[in-house]
């Protein structure tokens, strides 16, 4: 396929929950990558993969409608990853689905896409990456995303990819770790993308994109009705995770959260929230992979002090 009749043979290809924006190719721009990080390739299910480097992990499909890839990680990461996709694919990366907007998953954008690949993602990725956007690690406005980095397929709700034999099922989970998070299922693989809703530790979650902790816990539940004993997942950050670990990450929010929430609702400060350690029993578990539970209870005070002035509000 060229890229010229490209967009008319996806318009065909995919069906699309609501509206279809389409956009040019731009030049390519070759980055230098850290000559220290490596990309590991881990096989989930025949002609999928998850790759490992340095970001978001990658989801990989390859088979007889070439190669598209699940998150692109940093740009100078860029040529690694083709170079582990060229070992498993003929064919350049034909698609890219960003599971969210933070940089660690869209990094590679730019430059998949001067490489003749389309992106695709939730119609607010392309609306966030568009425009300046709060740097979540650092508090800093960073500038909006050339031109070549936005989605230039978008949808509402959901969308299906039918790409290498397989139903790649793009599902919007709202106000989760932000509000532009979907999961990715291949519907006949059984495995599923995560992004940043399932991680190794306590969750980012990312009140300046439109993420909530209690729209966090609710994707889980859409997810774990959809998915079986033998579902692979694709963690963002963090090994391959099955159904029961999904599930104790979910009971574990739950518990915490509704223990943060009583104690918000009781008039408790964000110090005592903290010095109570709601978290207690699963520090050891949880913590230190993103966050330290002191660090996180903090986030999730003002999450809940948020949620219970907009309950109050209605
Ligand atoms: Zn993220």
């Amino acid at each position: 396929m060229n890229t010229r009749s490209g967009s008319h043979f996806i318009a065909a290809l995919i069906s699309v929950g609501a509206n279809l924006a389409l956009a040019q190719q731009a030049p390519p721009a070759p980055m230098p990558a850290p000559p220290d990080t490596k990309i590991e390739t881990d096989n989930l299910a025949p002609g999928i993969y998850m790759l490992t480097g340095r970001g978001g992990n990658i989801g990989l499909t390859v088979g007889p409608d070439g190669a598209a890839i699940i998150d692109d990680q940093f740009a100078d990461m860029v040529p690694k990853i083709r170079a582990a996709v060229a070992l498993l694919a003929e064919k350049p990366v034909r698609f890219v689905i960003n599971t969210h907007l933070h940089g660690d998953h869209t990094g590679g954008n730019d430059a998949f896409s001067a490489g003749g690949a389309v992106i695709i993602a939730q119609e607010n990725v392309r609306k966030r990456l568009g425009s300046p956007q709060v740097n979540p690690s650092n508090n800093q406005t960073l500038p909006a995303r050339a031109r070549e980095a936005l989605p230039v397929i978008t949808f509402a709700d959901s969308a299906t990819l039918h790409f290498n034999d397989d139903d790649l099922e793009f599902t919007h989970l709202p106000k989760a770790h932000t509000e532009t998070d979907i999961v990715v299922r291949f519907r006949k693989a059984n495995v599923v993308h995560m992004g940043d809703l399932f991680v190794g530790g306590f969750p980012f979650i990312d009140g300046n994109t439109g993420g909530t902790l209690d729209g966090y816990i609710l994707a889980h539940e859409k997810v774990l009705a959809s998915i079986d004993d033998n579902t692979k997942l694709i963690r963002g950050h963090g090994p391959v995770g099955n159904k029961a670990e999904l599930q104790a990450f979910h009971d574990m929010l739950v518990v915490v959260r509704d223990r943060v929430a009583r104690l918000v609702k009781s008039g408790k400060t964000q110090e005592q929230v903290v010095a109570a350690r709601p978290t207690k029993e699963f520090e050891q578990q949880y913590g230190g992979a993103n966050f330290d539970a002191q660090q996180w209870l903090g986030r999730a005070y003002v999450d809940q002090k948020r949620a219970l002035e907009m309950h109050r509000r209605k």
